[in-house]
């Protein structure tokens, strides 16, 4: 087999390089070719190689150093990589907004509490203590960025208030 046949140009390497199609074959190249070759230049094959842009087998002169990644290869582990990243990326914001939704949830359970404790200063008539605690839960709420699924608990939670508010006026009018 006469170097010069089955050429190709490894778009990997960006050289003309010589493509077989099994190790065999490269290696049979190898074994027959490489004395002359050595002789005509200086150097000659002396591994053959599995090339996963050609998907075929080239031969080189150089001794390859353990772990030699072709270029494609590095391409291949970069996109890898970016992928692994966008994927933590995304992990990341999911576990923001579990972490967000736990502690609006604390956020309306205090509420809830605040809202038990005006019921009894209701029943006992203790009003003034009453306004500081509405003012407070009303703006809690309105603070309070809304969450779809909270969404039902808070408009009920806002009507609770709404209804507080008007059995305080009630009450201090002697309605
Ligand atoms: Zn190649």
């Amino acid at each position: 087999m006469k170097p010069i046949k089955n050429r190709v140009f490894c778009r990997d390497c960006g050289k003309a390089k010589m493509l077989f199609e099994d190790e065999k074959k490269a290696n049979t190249f190898i074994k027959f070719n490489s004395k002359e070759i050595l002789l005509n230049n200086g150097y000659s094959p002396c591994k053959s190689y599995f090339c996963i842009y050609c998907n075929g087998w080239h031969v080189s002169s150089k001794i390859s150093k353990k772990n030699n990644i072709s270029h494609t290869e590095k391409v291949i582990k970069l996109y890898n990589n970016q992928k692994i990243r966008e994927q933590k990326v995304k992990q990341d914001r999911k576990e923001a907004k579990l972490q967000n939704l736990k502690y609006l949830t604390e956020s309306l359970d205090q509420i809830d509490g605040i809202i038990n404790k005006i019921k009894i200063l209701i029943e006992n008539k203790e009003f003034d203590y009453c306004i500081p605690l509405i003012d407070f839960v009303s703006n809690e709420l309105s603070e309070n960025e809304s969450n779809p699924s909270l969404k039902k608990r808070r408009n009920s939670l806002i009507e609770t208030i709404q209804k507080l508010k008007v059995d305080i006026i009630n009450n201090l009018t002697g309605v």
